[in-house]
């Protein structure tokens, strides 16, 4: 199966996917992948793209030129990463997929969903999740979040203002009302031992662990 993990900057998304994968791997071992977009893993095209599409060092881009770089990175990625690994019988779990796309360049830079749907299509040839975990915040907690406790690398993103991060997360809203099969809709704003169980209680039941 194909899970990925969705959410807007502050949601938790490291840390949440840290547990649960450790509670994974007691189920599966190695046969569990645990991956990421922009980028994935080994893979060394799709993290090429991701340092020019995320590093603060370049001049920013046109959001069209952005949105075609996420597509060919993710692009890369299942081909070469998640297909596969899961030809041969992994779990695979995407740390941002598809929908961060539609989120962040279709809603947050404004290029509009439909757009970069259709850029995406061309890439995933309808290749989707099975199940999409969303880590739902409002986006000034989790911007509070992430100038309190960011522990990775600051990005880009980190520079856009708060209107932006609202734009993203109206988007993830729609596009959970557009695939409520597909996407689990978590709060995140709740301590983090409780978004661990409320995700572990989803993912439990999908994969039959
Ligand atoms: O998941 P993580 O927070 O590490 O993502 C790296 C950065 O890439 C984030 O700041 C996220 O907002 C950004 N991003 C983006 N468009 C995407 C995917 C990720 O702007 N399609
Ligand atoms: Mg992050």
């Amino acid at each position: 199966k194909f899970i990925s993990f969705e959410g807007p900057d502050g949601a938790g998304k490291t840390s949440v996917l840290a547990a649960i994968v450790e509670r994974l791997s007691s189920y599966y071992g190695d046969d569990l992948l645990l991956t990421r977009e922009p980028g994935g893993r080994d893979n060394v095209v799709a993290e090429a793209i991701r340092d020019l599409v995320l590093s603060p060092d370049y001049p920013e881009m046109d959001p069209r030129t952005e949105a075609l770089l996420y597509a060919a990175s993710r692009r890369e990625h299942i081909q070469k990463t998640i297909k596969p690994a899961l030809v041969a019988g992994k779990l695979v779990i995407s740390d941002r997929y598809v929908d961060s796309s539609i989120a962040y360049q279709g809603a947050g830079r404004e290029i509009g969903f439909e757009a970069v749907l259709q850029v995406n299509q061309f890439a995933i040839e309808d290749f989707w999740p099975d199940k999409t975990i969303y880590l739902d915040i409002r986006p000034e907690v989790g911007l509070a979040r992430i100038n309190q406790y960011r522990t990775d690398e600051i990005n880009r993103l980190d520079m856009d203002p708060l209107s932006f991060h609202q734009r993203v997360s109206a988007g993830y809203h729609r596009l959970a009302k557009m695939a409520p099969d597909r996407i689990v809709v978590i709060d995140a704003e709740q301590p983090l031992e409780q978004v661990i169980e409320d995700v572990w209680q989803v993912l439990s039941q999908e994969l039959k662990v």
